[in-house]
């Protein structure tokens, strides 16, 4: 759903360069990498390092509040990063499970949540990241940056579509490379592996349980 978060980013971005024109592009471009962020710990405790989906919405509100009192270029990027941020994290929860092959549905970890001191569960609104579902969202959120944006935002955002449009078609092609390439791995460096990846390398491509 990475690419999808993205786009929810440039639209918040671009909303919030309606109220104020003079955080074009930077607001648009904090949105963008507010989206992207929470994902960087795909490979260091996935959706529970660096997503946040109580605390991230809580964070962004008084983000969003302080640039309405004082509508800085600084403030106004500065809360859309963290709406994107806050957002990716609460979406997260209305996705698939962590697992390496998520159209299976075994996992019942969608996001950790710091505020609960546990894992919320799939709600599976959008199946799983990369599925068509998800890909109808990304067009959906990108269609308004596509309208109000200018030139560079639409290009961008087009872009994405783009990328959104190649991962969907690969996606379970490509869970199945993951799969294969776990197995390559030496079995005393597998305790490095993020869970996923090292279920399905004990389990020799049977479903993973969970994680
Ligand atoms: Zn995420």
């Amino acid at each position: 759903m990475v690419m999808t978060h993205v786009l929810v980013g440039i639209v918040l971005g671009v909303v919030a360069t309606l109220f104020v024109p003079a955080a074009t592009p930077v607001a648009v471009l904090a949105g963008a990498l507010g989206g992207l962020a929470p994902d960087l710990d795909l490979y260091v405790g996935h959706r529970r390092t660096l997503h946040f989906p109580v605390y991230g919405p809580l964070l962004a509100a008084g983000a969003v509040a302080l640039a309405f009192l004082s509508p800085s270029v600084e403030l106004v990027a500065l809360a859309v990063f963290f709406a994107a941020v806050g957002t990716h994290a609460a979406m997260d929860v209305l996705g698939g499970g962590l697992e390496l092959r998520p159209w299976q549905a075994t996992s019942e970890r969608a996001v950790y949540s710091h505020f609960h001191g546990r894992w919320l569960r799939p709600r599976r609104l959008v199946p799983y990241d990369g599925a068509p579902a998800d890909l109808a969202l990304a067009a959906l959120v990108a269609a308004p940056a596509l309208l109000v944006g200018d030139g560079p935002v639409a290009l961008a955002v087009a872009g994405l579509l783009a990328i959104a449009t190649g991962y969907t078609l690969l996606r379970r092609r490509l869970a199945e490379y993951w799969a294969r390439l776990a197995h390559l791995v030496p079995p005393a460096f597998v305790e490095y592996l993020p869970a996923r990846f090292a279920v399905v390398h004990r389990t020799h491509g049977s479903p993973p349980s969970d994680d």
